[in-house]
């Protein structure tokens, strides 16, 4: 465990920053820690940087305090690296690791080989933000502190309906909701409420999905033309996968988008056998044993194709162990 009023002793500039296309965990855990430590380190220079975030979050406090960018001279005592599971997903906030004197990692995902100088990694953690609590001292949190949290929580868990959700995920978020936060507020304006064009998008990539493998998995694609089309960009089809995985019956879920010709982000989301982890760390990504994503390139086809091959080989071995 990290014992942060150490770690802080005469630190000057302290850096956070998460994963890149950053998601309600990364974003909540980073922005979290950042109200914590402006609170009770108010000597300190504390910043937070982040890729642009989705527009559900512009209400989450200290979003409109983010860094975007690293600034020529900064150079951080401390840098915070949140729920990345390898250097590759700082991005550009990858400079911010190389300048800093050191780098503290805090992260729940089973591929994290622990990359900095100090490796807070429990894989069975439900989000970084149950992590980040953790570490913090209940009486000195402010209240963004607990909005963020939970925010985080609640979208690493689907709001406490994964598997990852433990009795002690529930305590944190009790203690979280006696911090006076707005539980139900911060689930549907982050979680739920979607746009009418995000909507549109989830009910083509509904349409327009298919069944493979025995009905074992589900696939859905969108491209280019058709995000252009709805007016939409990346970060509206988040949740499209769960959707997708939500298919009773089904045990693995895929779904792609294409970020440039050719090439296609994954995510995969499985039921109860299949370790997409795995799946997801093979082709150069990463994740958890029931979610994960990577960046694939050819046709659709071949993805898929290749995808659903390890699949097959996951579900024989399950089989054959019988
Ligand atoms: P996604 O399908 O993008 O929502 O990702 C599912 C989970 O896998 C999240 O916890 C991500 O942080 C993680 N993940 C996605 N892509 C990658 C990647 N390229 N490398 C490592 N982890 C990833
Ligand atoms: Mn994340
Ligand atoms: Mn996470």
């Amino acid at each position: 465990m990290i014992n942060l009023a150490e770690e802080l002793k005469q630190v000057r500039f302290v850096a956070i920053a998460g994963h890149v296309r950053p998601d309600g965990d990364a974003t909540g855990s980073c922005l979290g820690l950042y109200h914590y430590l402006k609170k009770n380190y108010p000597e300190t220079d504390v910043r937070v940087y982040l890729e642009n975030t989705p527009q559900a979050y512009s209400k989450v406090p200290g979003i409109d305090e983010v860094f975007h960018e690293v600034g020529e001279n900064e150079a951080p005592d401390v840098f915070f690296c949140l729920d990345c599971a390898d250097e590759k997903r700082l991005g550009g906030f990858a400079e911010l690791k190389k300048r800093a004197k050191r780098v503290i990692c805090i992260d729940h995902h089973v591929s994290n080989g622990g990359f900095a100088d100090v490796n807070y990694i429990v894989p069975d953690a439900s989000s970084t933000s149950e992590l980040v609590f953790r570490l913090l001292d209940e009486e000195k949190m402010p209240v963004e502190t607990a909005e963020n949290l939970y925010m985080g929580i609640v979208h690493d868990t689907g709001v406490f309906r994964h598997s990852c959700t433990s009795p002690e995920t529930m305590e944190i978020a009790a203690t979280l909701m006696r911090k006076g936060i707005d539980a139900a507020g911060i689930i549907n304006r982050t979680f739920y409420d979607k746009t009418y064009h995000q909507n549109q998008i989830l009910g083509r990539a509904l349409l327009e999905s298919i069944l493979l493998m025995d009905k074992k998995v589900i696939f859905s694609a969108i491209r280019q033309k058709e995000m252009d089309f709805y007016g939409v960009g990346p970060s509206d089809l988040d949740g499209i996968v769960q959707v997708l995985m939500s298919t009773a019956d089904t045990e693995v879920a895929i779904f792609l988008y294409e970020v440039s010709p050719q090439t296609f982000k994954v995510s995969l989301r499985s039921r109860e056998f299949v370790d997409v982890s795995t799946i997801a760390a093979y082709f150069g990504g990463g994740g958890h044993i029931r979610a994960a994503g990577c960046t694939m390139q050819g046709s659709i086809y071949d993805v898929v194709n290749n995808i659903t091959l390890h699949i097959e080989k996951q579900l024989r071995q399950e089989r054959d162990s019988d």
